[in-house]
C-alpha cells in the first residue's frame, strides 16, 4: 500500500480496547490503526497505574524496531507511524500465544525454576504462554499447546525459529543501545494469505532492558519492572530507552 493511499484513511471505528492499546477499523479493510496508551497494568491487571508519556515510547520504539527487523528480512504488520503514539499496522488474526525467549534469568523463571535473577543462560530459552488474561496466561507445554490446537507443529517449529532469529537481531540492536535484553514476549499473526507476521510491539512493556553501565541490580533497570516493583523513576527510564533506541535507529547502521 502506497504511503499517498496510507495517509487517507482516517476512520476511527473502534474494534478493541486491550489493557496498553485501542485497535481501530480503517477504510482499508487489511489495514488497522493502533493507538497506544499511557495506561499499565501487571501481574494479570491486579496492579493499574499510569506511566506519563508511555503511549508516546511504546509506539516509536515499536515503529523504529519494527522499521529494523524489516531491514533484517523480518516480516511484521507495520505500516507505518501516524502521530506520536498511533501507527498502522496489517490486519491479522493474532494467534492466542504469548511467546517469551529469555537469555538471562528473570520474572517468572526465577520464581518458577529457582533460577537466581541475572544468570546467564547457557543458550536462549522460547517459551510459550497461553494468551488467555481469564486463566492467567500459564506456560504451555508442547503437547498442550497441540492439544488446544493454539498452533499446528509446522507453526509452532516456524514460531520457535522465528523467534530465535529476532532474539539475535534485537541484542545486537539493543548492544549498540547500550543495553542488555533479558527477555521479551512476541505475539504473532495471520495475514489474509495466512502469511505469519510478527504482530502486537516491541517496547519497555514487553522487554525487560538492563543498562550496560549499571551494575546495581535496580538501577539498571530500564522496563516496565520499575512500574511493576514500584522502583520508582518510571518514566525516565521509558524515556532513556526512547532515547538511546532513536539515536541507534537513526544512526541508520542500527
Ligand atoms: N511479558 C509481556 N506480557 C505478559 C507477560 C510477560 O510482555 O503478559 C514480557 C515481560 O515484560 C518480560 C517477558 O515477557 O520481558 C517474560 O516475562 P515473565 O514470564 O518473566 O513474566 P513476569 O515476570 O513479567 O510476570
Amino acid at each position: 500500500m502506497t504511503a499517498a493511499r496510507l495517509s487517507q484513511l482516517h476512520m476511527m471505528t473502534q474494534l478493541y480496547e486491550g489493557k496498553a492499546k485501542i485497535l481501530y477499523q480503517t477504510e482499508a479493510p487489511d489495514v488497522l490503526r493502533t493507538v497506544f496508551k499511557d495506561d499499565a497494568t501487571a501481574f494479570n491487571a491486579q496492579k493499574r497505574g499510569q506511566i506519563i508519556g508511555k503511549g508516546e515510547v511504546n509506539c516509536t520504539v515499536s515503529a523504529a524496531i519494527f522499521r529494523w527487523l524489516a531491514t533484517r528480512g523480518i516480516a511484521t504488520h507495520f505500516l507505518e507511524q501516524t502521530a506520536p503514539t498511533e501507527m498502522l499496522v496489517r490486519a491479522v488474526k493474532i494467534l492466542p500465544l504469548e511467546v517469551v525467549a529469555r537469555n538471562i534469568a528473570a520474572g517468572s523463571l526465577c520464581k518458577q525454576t529457582g533460577l537466581p535473577l541475572g544468570q546467564v543462560l547457557p543458550e536462549p530459552l522460547v517459551e510459550f504462554y497461553y494468551k488467555n488474561d481469564a486463566l492467567g496466561d500459564p506456560l504451555l507445554t508442547r503437547d498442550r499447546l497441540l492439544l488446544l490446537e493454539l498452533a499446528t507443529p509446522e507453526q509452532l517449529e516456524q514460531l520457535r525459529n522465528l523467534t530465535l532469529v529476532i532474539n539475535r537481531h534485537l541484542r545486537e540492536f539493543f548492544e549498540q543501545c547500550e543495553i542488555t535484553l533479558v527477555d521479551f514476549k512476541l505475539e504473532f499473526g495471520l495475514d489474509s494469505d495466512a502469511q505469519l507476521l510478527l504482530a502486537d510491539e516491541i517496547s519497555p512493556d514487553t522487554c525487560r532492558l538492563w543498562d550496560r553501565a549499571e551494575t546495581d541490580p535496580q538501577r539498571r533497570v530500564l522496563d516496565k519492572d520499575r512500574f511493576r516493583h514500584d522502583l520508582g523513576h518510571v518514566e525516565a527510564a521509558y524515556q532513556q530507552i526512547r532515547e538511546r533506541v532513536l539515536a541507534v535507529a537513526q544512526s541508520g547502521d542500527g
